[in-house]
């Protein structure tokens, strides 16, 4: 569905992303773990078009949309979570959702509205759409964020860290509510640091360090090979 091939991005003398060749396939949920500074949130902007790489293509179903900003990418299907990082404040959950189908997803009159209506049911905010964005606690405000990207109708759904400071009984609910989405056909890319909550619903999981992938495959296999054990959870080979 989507891929990047040979993506180099430097922020001056910095290299963050190495020769980096990543494929996203229809339908599935990739999960990308890392330690911090491994390049992850720059991957994903490369990915949403926030970011130029220097050297590198990105293609959307073998097409090549390396110069295509993000705002194309968006009507193309390509959603981000972290792109506008806030909701409108003071504008309902309804508000919010029909200004993403709108703006991101590029749909007008009653088909916004029934993607925002779809959106916010999809997202579990069904009870709370008149409330404004500003009065939501965090685990609905997240949901929210998840609502603005569904409401544009996208293909792919880039995640950046949306379980950062939920309690250990709210994350349940979020992964919940990923898993609907990717059940009603939306691939999803996750980057998180809550591992724990990724592994159990990555269909695939993509191990960063340094620029570059240590490790690929099955988030449980990805999680007990030797070179992620000792790189990123710090754990020595004989333990
Ligand atoms: P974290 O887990 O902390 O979110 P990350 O894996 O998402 O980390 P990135 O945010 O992609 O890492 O950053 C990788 C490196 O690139 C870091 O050293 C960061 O300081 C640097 N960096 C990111 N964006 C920029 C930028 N716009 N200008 C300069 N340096 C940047
Ligand atoms: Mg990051």
């Amino acid at each position: 569905l989507l891929a990047a091939k040979g993506i180099n991005v430097r922020f001056g003398r910095l290299q963050v992303l190495v020769d980096l060749d990543l494929t996203v396939n229809r339908g599935e949920l990739l999960g990308i773990i890392g330690p911090n500074g491994a390049g992850k949130s720059t991957l994903l902007s490369v990915l949403g078009g926030t970011t130029s790489p220097q050297e590198g293509k990105i293609l959307l179903e073998g097409v090549d949309i390396t110069s295509k900003r993000s705002s194309w990418r968006s009507r193309q299907g390509i959603a981000t979570s972290y792109q506008i990082p806030r909701p409108f404040l003071g504008m309902s959950v309804y508000e919010n959702a029909l200004v993403a189908a709108q703006f991101a997803g590029n749909l007008r009159g009653k088909e916004a509205q029934q993607a925002a209506l779809e959106a916010i049911s999809l997202a579990k905010l069904d009870g709370l759409a008149d409330v404004q964005a500003k009065n939501l606690r965090l685990l609905d405000r997240k949901r929210l964020e998840v609502a603005r990207a569904l409401a544009s109708k996208p293909r792919i759904m880039l995640l950046d860290e949306i379980a950062g400071g939920l309690t250990e009984s709210e994350v349940p609910e979020l992964l919940d509510l990923v898993r609907g989405v990717l059940d009603s056909g939306v691939t999803v890319v996750w980057i998180e640091h809550v591992v724990h909550a990724l592994v159990s619903v990555a269909t695939r999981m993509v191990c960063l360090t340094y620029g570059s992938i240590l490790a690929e495959g099955n988030p449980h296999d990805v999680l007990a090979s030797p070179e992620v054990r000792q790189v990123y959870l710090g754990i020595e080979p004989d333990e």
